[in-house]
C-alpha cells in the first residue's frame, strides 16, 4: 500500500514539482520530502519568511536548489495565475507534479451560524484557487511527459460531520474536482490526478480544529511521506481518479 511505499532515493530526480502552503505543516515536510529525493521544488505560499526557511533547509542539505513563489490565494485572481504559469514555462520549462496542499479551516460552527465571508474565503482558498491554478498549469504539464497532480482531501471531504462548515463542503468540492479532471485526462495525456487523505496530522490546523488534543498522539507530517512520494514519482503511473489514505 501506498502509505507503507519505500522510495527510492532518486525517485524524483530531474523533476520539477509546485507545492502549495509550503511553508508549514504537511506542505513544508512534501516539499523537502520531494527535495531529499532530487525533485527541484517550487514553494508557494502566503508567508515569505516560512517558504525562506524550507528553502535555507533544502539548500544546507545540498539538494536541488528550490524556488519560491510567495501567493496568497484568498486575494489571486485569473490574471495572478496566468502570471504564475509563464514564469514556471520560462524559468523551468516543465512541470511534472502539482501538490494542491494549501488549505484554510476557518472557524467550526452549525451552519445556522455560520459566517457567509468566512465561507467564501474558505471556498475560494480550499477550492477556486485549485480550479485555476489546476487549469492554467494543464499546458505545461500535458508537454512534460508522466505528470502528477495531488489534491487534498479529509475525512469530512465524503462525509458530512456537524460543525465542520465551508471546510468540509470545500473537500466535498475538492474530491468532485479530482474526479472530473482525471475522466477528463484519461486517455488524451499522461497526466494522473488523485486525492491524498493525510488523516490526523500534527500541525497547526488539526491544533486549531482540536485544541483540548495531545499533538503528541498525532503522527509527524514527517511520518506519513511514504503516500506524497508513491503518488508523486513514477512507480503511481497508472493510479489516477483516486483517493488514497495517508496513514
Ligand atoms: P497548516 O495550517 O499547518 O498549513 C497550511 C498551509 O497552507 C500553510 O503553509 C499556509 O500558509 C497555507 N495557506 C493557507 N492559506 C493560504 C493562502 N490563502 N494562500 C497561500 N497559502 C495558504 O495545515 P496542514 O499542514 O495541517 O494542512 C495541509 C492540508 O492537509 C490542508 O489542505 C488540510 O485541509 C489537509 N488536512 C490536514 C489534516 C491534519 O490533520 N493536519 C487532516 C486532513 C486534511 P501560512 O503558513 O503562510 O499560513
Amino acid at each position: 500500500p501506498a502509505n507503507r511505499y519505500e522510495a527510492p532515493q532518486n525517485l524524483l530526480q530531474d523533476k520539477v514539482i509546485l507545492v502549495t502552503g509550503a511553508g508549514d505543516g504537511i506542505g513544508k515536510a512534501a516539499a523537502l520530502a520531494f527535495a531529499r529525493h532530487g525533485a527541484t521544488v517550487i514553494l508557494l505560499g502566503r508567508t515569505t519568511e516560512k517558504l525562506e526557511a524550507v528553502y535555507d533547509i533544502i539548500e544546507e542539505n545540498g539538494w536541488p536548489q528550490a524556488a519560491i513563489y510567495p501567493m496568497n490565494l484568498e486575494g489571486a485572481a485569473m490574471h495572478d495565475y496566468e502570471t504564475m504559469a509563464a514564469t514556471i514555462e520560462k524559468e523551468f520549462g516543465q512541470l511534472h507534479g502539482l501538490l494542491h496542499n494549501a488549505g484554510l479551516l476557518g472557524k467550526l460552527g452549525p451552519l445556522s451560524q455560520y459566517d457567509p465571508d468566512m465561507w467564501q474565503r474558505i471556498m475560494q482558498v480550499n477550492v477556486n484557487a485549485e480550479f485555476m491554478m489546476t487549469q492554467v498549469l494543464l499546458p505545461i504539464m500535458r508537454e512534460s511527459g508522466p505528470a502528477s497532480i495531488i489534491f487534498t482531501t479529509s475525512n469530512v471531504g465524503h462525509k458530512g460531520r456537524a460543525n465542520w462548515g465551508a471546510y468540509a463542503v470545500s473537500k466535498f468540492a475538492t474530491e468532485g474536482l479530482m474526479q472530473t479532471l482525471a475522466d477528463e485526462e484519461d486517455g488524451i495525456s499522461q497526466i494522473r490526478v488523485n486525492c491524498i487523505n493525510p488523516g490526523r496530522v500534527r500541525t497547526a490546523m488539526r491544533a486549531s480544529a482540536y485544541p483540548g488534543e495531545d499533538p503528541m498522539t498525532l503522527k509527524a507530517p514527517e511520518e506519513i511521506m511514504a503516500a506524497y512520494l508513491y503518488l508523486t514519482g513514477d512507480d503511481s503511473l497508472s493510479i489516477s481518479g483516486h483517493i488514497i489514505n495517508a496513514q
